[in-house]
């Protein structure tokens, strides 16, 4: 029973075969982080455990001393911990994440973070490691969800630059990991003028520099001399109907999201290009997924759990809600979309259920 030595708690999922919890969202003594999004990587523990690449964003995020003892592992390291062995595998959701596999007497138990499967040029690629439990995000938990390719929404906007060559894109990303991901996506098909990022995209931008990844020509908004008609500026979210966003050129307002495959969620938002771009998995993905770890048992932490317990069971597997609290949020995809980022207590999009649902079909 894995549930003896691996169970949620008050303060996240905690190993006590090793002593330390997963992304708790108090502080705890000892944690593993997945990644450096700030649902999972919570300032005040006394020693986090994480990719190095985590710990770099953990430290411009939080500031140095936010975690008394920070510590880097690299992807497969295997270590001894209390009665444990831990080792950590990529998750394919921004630059650092990683799926934590802890074994235990034979067991072999993988608790997935947020991940992606789809091409990333800013992180290592998902990798399916076999076990007996996945604990798994089910943001995207239902039918009805499923993303087009990314090349699609890069399409619609390089396209819309052509057609617009006076008008500024004003592209709203999520500051950790969306806004490097659609500048390296635009990369790769080409588009190598100067990308124009908000204040709050510059420091994080400058770190994935500094950790290797290269995102080309880029420069802050505020040093352009004119309104940059025909031009690419990436924000925050919250910054599109701001005050900030006035001093472009008759801006066409984008923003990239998973959410952005519901119609109703982009109007609400005022956004006249949704960009279908998702750092999380689309519902054939979750399944596939699941299906290709061999797990027998599936716990799910956060998300639309109704209709995957369903899934799970015509699978032949068990399948338990772990319903943790303090999940989603900062990249505005787990928590429903929301247009803030930070907000973990947003409620659930209501309007992308089935029924009640507006999700544009292929
Ligand atoms: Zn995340
Ligand atoms: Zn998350």
């Amino acid at each position: 029973m894995i549930e003896t030595w691996l169970h949620p708690t008050a303060a996240g999922l905690y190993c006590a075969a090793g002593d330390f919890f997963i992304d708790p969202h108090r502080p705890v003594d000892r944690a593993i982080v997945t990644h450096g999004h700030s649902d999972h990587a919570r300032p005040g523990h006394g020693a986090v455990l994480a990719t190095a690449e985590t710990c770099r964003i953990v430290e411009v995020r939080h500031g140095s001393n936010a975690t008394a003892r920070l510590e880097a592992i690299a992807l497969g390291e295997r270590r001894r911990i209390g009665d444990c062995t831990v080792w950590l595998a990529p998750a394919g959701h921004i630059l650092g994440s990683a799926q934590v596999v802890i074994e235990h007497k034979g067991c072999r138990a993988v608790v997935s973070g947020d991940y992606k499967r789809r091409l990333d040029p800013t992180c290592a690629p998902f990798e399916v490691v076999a076990c007996d439990l996945f604990v798994t995000e089910a943001t995207f938990g239902l039918p009805v969800f499923r993303h087009d390719s990314d090349d699609v929404a890069i399409g619609r906007l390089l396209d819309s630059l052509d057609a617009n060559p006076d008008r500024t894109h004003l592209v709203g990303a999520y500051g950790l990991g969306k806004c490097q991901r659609m500048i390296a996506l635009l990369r790769r098909a080409g588009y190598d003028r100067t990308i124009w990022l908000h204040g709050a995209m510059v420091e994080l931008c400058a770190l994935y520099g500094a950790l290797g990844i290269d995102l080309g020509p880029l420069a802050p908004a505020t040093a352009a001399t004119g309104k940059l008609p025909g031009e690419i500026v990436i924000a925050p979210p919250s910054a599109l109907k701001d005050r900030w966003a006035r001093r472009f050129a008759d801006p066409v307002t984008a923003f990239a999201s998973g959410w952005m495959r519901v119609r109703g969620r982009a109007r609400q938002n005022g956004v006249e290009l949704p960009l279908v771009v998702s750092d999380h998995v689309d519902w054939p993905e979750l399944v596939a997924t699941i299906a290709e770890t061999g797990a027998g048992e599936i716990w799910v932490t956060h998300g639309r759990e109704q209709a995957l317990l369903r899934q799970l069971t015509l699978m032949g597997l068990t399948g338990r809600a772990l319903a943790l609290v303090g999940r989603g949020g900062e990249d505005g995809e787990s928590d429903g979309g929301a247009d803030t980022a930070g907000d973990a207590d947003s409620p659930p999009l209501d309007s992308a259920l089935p029924g009640g649902g507006e999700v544009e079909t292929p």
